[in-house]
């Protein structure tokens, strides 16, 4: 998972990408960039960490320009490397190319082979490069002409922002797995920003004006807007944003995430109710869907647990090591909430089931007399080859375990999951929307290739 963003036609360009970036943390902790553009020359600040640490005033007015692109990155594919930070950047015939990408490409491996095969050689072993080098191939001079033959070669998840001395370009992949918007910044009349969520546009006083569509390539420059459709659109938006991912404060598809995650947890109190006094979620992820539980159950609602807000997302750290030490340090119960209590313990999802089981024993050893863990999703059962960071089968105790085992894992007294109907009823409002729900239950809209698997994790290895 990652977070995209990009401004064009703006005097300030590199501190907006700079504040967006801050909006999209969220979405990828490991490595964080900025290239902007001035007459025909990238300026790149890239760096492995924090947007914080990343940026520095100095490095900010090392960037130039009235247009940039951004990215916060979290491996999917790729070491975490930081040959692989991104943007990306290129020379290219027509000119210095710059891409951030969110999403994952299925058939990477064997269009890298290809390519290989046929003379390129390559600097970095993100799957976004293999874009790059279908590109610098494709004919026209064109930046949008020539991203979309490039993609007509590849397949799986993109949301992509570009950046070149023409403007910028925006992209996203027929099924729309990932969010991609598109806005304005108020009161500059030609200054367009496209970035993974409307939350970023809060923070730079930007208003959002659509999403780009499924299948869509946007082209922005000096000269306007211009759209194409590389493929009509068949959307697969990704359940899991709404689940998990974005901020409850962002607008994705055009649906309100803090909505559908309390419209989440309502549902799971029809479908999962328990005796108990209280309500608590699992801070920060199970937050909304937790109020949503309360207000449907008619169940107090209180902070049961306390987060250290100064560690990252546990989840999201690559190593097995740092990822279980993370729940003792980033959660922490409230005793005189906890003492003597039946409690509702209300998560967004389980993966592995660690995190689930560490938070029951924190919850019972602070006195709750009885732990209801209720999870705002169904059994995660499928990993994610669009672009979330989920393991591989084996290691998600939905894929092996039923609900009876799991609960015996986590040590609850009950646990009860969110249904896939449920879900999506909750997800799509009143609309009929087509949701990925691969990760519930192995449907893939794209079809993984063995290959492509095997690479996926052969380049984790690197
Ligand atoms: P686990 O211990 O593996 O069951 O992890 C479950 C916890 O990880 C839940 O609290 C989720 O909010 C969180 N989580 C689920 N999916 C992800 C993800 N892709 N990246 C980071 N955290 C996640």
């Amino acid at each position: 998972m990652c977070g995209v963003f990009g401004i064009h036609g703006h005097p300030e360009a590199a501190n907006l990408a700079y504040l967006g970036l801050h909006s999209l943390q969220h979405r990828g902790q490991e490595s964080a960039g900025v290239v902007t553009c001035e007459d025909s020359t990238l300026h790149a600040v890239r760096k492995m960490g924090h947007v914080a640490a990343t940026f520095t005033r100095e490095r900010l007015a090392r960037l130039p320009g009235t247009s940039a692109v951004g990215h916060t990155r979290y491996t999917t594919a790729g070491g975490s490397l930081p040959k692989n930070i991104q943007p990306l950047t290129v020379e290219s015939r027509s000119g210095a190319l710059a891409i951030a990408h969110n999403g994952n490409l299925v058939n990477a491996e064997e269009l890298r082979e290809e390519l290989e095969a046929d003379g390129s050689i390559f600097s970095s072993n993100s799957d976004t490069e293999v874009i790059l080098q279908l590109m610098a191939r494709a004919r026209g001079d064109d930046l949008a002409a020539r991203l979309g033959q490039a993609l007509t070669r590849v397949r799986g998840a993109y949301s992509l922002v570009l950046l070149s001395s023409h403007g910028i370009v925006a992209a996203r992949d027929p099924h729309g797995f990932r969010p991609l918007v598109l806005g304005k910044v108020r009161g500059h009349e030609n200054s367009w920003v496209v970035a993974s969520e409307t939350c970023a546009f809060d923070l730079i006083g930007a208003e959002r004006v659509r999403d780009v569509a499924p299948g869509e390539i946007l082209s922005i420059r000096a000269d306007g807007l211009r759209s194409v459709m590389m493929r009509r659109g068949d959307p697969r938006y990704c359940v899991f944003e709404h689940v998990y991912f974005a901020r409850p404060d962002s607008r994705i598809d055009d649906l309100g995430v803090y909505n559908r995650r309390v419209a989440m947890g309502r549902r799971l109190a029809v479908e999962h109710p328990a005796e108990a006094d209280l309500v608590i979620p699992v801070p920060d992820s199970g937050m909304v869907a937790a109020l949503g539980y309360s207000k449907q159950s008619g169940l107090p609602f209180e902070i049961g647990l306390s987060r250290n807000h100064y560690v990252g997302r546990t989840f999201i750290e690559p190593k097995d090591s740092i990822r279980h030490f993370g729940v003792k340090l980033k959660l922490n119960a409230v005793p005189d909430v906890l003492r003597g209590k039946r409690v509702v313990v209300v998560d967004d999802s389980v993966v592995r089931g660690t995190t689930s089981r560490k938070i029951v024993k924190l919850v019972r050893d602070a006195g709750a007399r009885a732990v209801h863990v209720r999870i705002s999703s169904p059994p995660v059962t499928h990993p994610c080859y669009y672009g979330i960071n989920t393991p591989t089968r084996d290691e998600l105790i939905g894929s092996k375990h039923d609900v009876e085992e799991t609960r015996r894992f986590i040590t609850a007294d009950s646990l009860g999951y969110l249904s896939p109907e449920g879900l999506l009823e909750a997800a799509s409002h009143s609309d009929s929307r087509q949701y990925c729900t691969a990760c519930f239950t192995g449907d893939y809209p794209v079809p993984i290739e063995r290959a492509s698997v095997r690479h996926q994790l052969r380049l984790i290895e690197v």
